[in-house]
């Protein structure tokens, strides 16, 4: 694989020291509303379709991946090669290599984690109840369990997929302070002034509580930009993912930055 530089990030690539990366809608064969790269099984897409498009993003992550079913709580399913049937959880971990794990979203962020110390990743789908009840902190107490210990964040990485931005997510008054009680860094305005959350911000706070050597965030806002799904501008329509491979302890074929 090619040694990994920050300024060769294209066609989704997470940043990550692993095979890891962020679809958008393009390159898949379902027909609207859902064209056409859906890998959503529970949105009303054809189930078929579904299934070729999971194909497709499976053959360039170059496993089998198995995408999380959201139940916009703090849930976590450990993934292994004989794992059938997958709970529902916003957050996935595995720490066997080959095993591929996808989050998918359509505003809600996807979010890519690896640690360099035990060779574990998870892929988390964070929206705005995840984030308040502590879907992060969830992935991260995974994390530390398989590593069996809180020292060297800096072994961290995470990458925060398209998801939608702060100044387009408008909410209640009530809803932003809620939120914010708990995660300042979400606190935001729309363009008008009206209350508004920022998703994306939040995780990278917290991200960085956890003393993360780096975090890559997209700058695409998948309300503003249609080359993603968005459940906010569209309503019935599909999903993209963030999908990331465990290459299990001392795997990391690419040379991180
Ligand atoms: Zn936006």
């Amino acid at each position: 694989m090619p040694r990994h530089d920050r300024s060769a990030v294209r066609d989704g690539d997470a940043g990550l020291p692993v095979t890891a990366f962020f679809t958008t809608r393009a390159g898949g064969v379902s027909l609207a509303p859902y064209q056409s790269l859906n890998v959503a099984d529970h949105v009303g897409d054809d189930a078929v379709a579904v299934e070729r498009n999971r194909g497709i993003v499976s053959e360039r992550a170059g496993a089998p991946v198995r995408f999380l079913n959201a139940a916009h709580g703090i849930a976590v399913g450990h993934v292994t090669a004989q794992t059938r049937t997958l709970p529902l959880a916003d957050v996935l971990v595995a720490s066997e290599a080959g095993v591929a794990l996808g989050a998918i979203a359509a505003d809600c962020a996807p979010v890519l984690i690896h640690d360099g110390a035990s060779g574990a990743v998870a892929a988390v789908h964070c929206g705005r109840e995840g984030l308040y009840r502590g879907v992060i902190d969830a992935a991260m107490a995974a994390i530390f369990d398989l590593r069996g210990g809180w020292s060297d964040g800096a072994l961290l990485t995470a990458s925060i997929g398209p998801s939608i931005c702060g100044r387009c997510y408008e909410v209640p008054v009530e809803m932003r302070e809620r939120v914010a009680s708990r995660h300042p860094a979400a606190r935001a305005s729309t363009r008008q002034g009206t209350a508004a959350l920022d998703i994306p911000r939040a995780i990278e706070s917290r991200l960085a509580e956890f003393g993360f050597g780096d975090v890559v965030r997209s700058t695409s806002c998948t309300f503003e930009d249609e080359s993603y799904f968005s459940h906010r501008r569209d309503g019935v329509t599909g999903r993209h993912a963030g999908v990331i491979v465990c290459e299990g302890p001392g795997g990391s074929t690419r040379i991180a930055r």
